[in-house]
């Protein structure tokens, strides 16, 4: 928190120290030339609040394409006992944004490659790769690969973006 007085570099007004946001304007002292430009927007603010919710919600989703393919590898029940849970849980908070998701081809198609890989990636593991070895450090790197290429691809890319953008739309009509 700023211990001096400090004026908005959005509306310029003049601040008392201890406040870390403009009283006037409610832009953040420490702002970057970002925040600034989407402060200037009506309403982006907001959004950009309300896509970061829905985001978060459905952030566990991630687990599920490493967890199926494990399941199917290994047929571990306590992995499907996972799986139904994050499911029922996922599905109760979200079936909106996952309706509103599955209308888009690259999203079933993004998802599907994913689950695709990773369960490639566990049978090789399975059949063909000692335990402790070489070979198994680099299939684990390469799942994490996939799993942080998948997560990167659904919500920071452009059309990540646009897909929550486009939800927002629709939710908040
Ligand atoms: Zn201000």
């Amino acid at each position: 928190m700023p211990d001096f007085k400090w004026s908005c570099k959005f509306c310029s007004y003049v601040n008392l120290p201890g406040i870390d946001k403009c009283s006037e304007c409610g832009l953040s002292a420490y702002a970057s030339a970002e925040d600034i430009e989407l402060h200037a927007i009506p309403g982006a603010y907001e959004k950009n609040k309300t896509i970061k919710k829905y985001q978060d919600a459905i952030v566990p989703f991630i687990f599920l394409p490493g967890l199926v393919a494990t399941y199917i590898v290994k047929g571990q029940l306590e992995i499907l006992a996972v799986v139904m849970l994050l499911l029922i849980v996922l599905l109760y908070r979200n079936s909106a944004f996952l309706a509103h998701a599955m209308k888009y081809k690259w999203v079933l198609v993004t998802f599907c490659l994913w689950f695709l890989s990773l369960f490639i990636l566990m049978y090789i593991r399975r059949e063909y790769v000692p335990i402790w070895g070489d070979g198994a450090g680099y299939i684990a790197l390469l799942s994490v690969l996939v799993n942080a290429y998948g997560f990167l691809y659904l919500f920071k890319s452009k059309r990540g973006k646009e897909l929550y953008s486009a939800y927002y739309e629709t939710a908040n009509k």
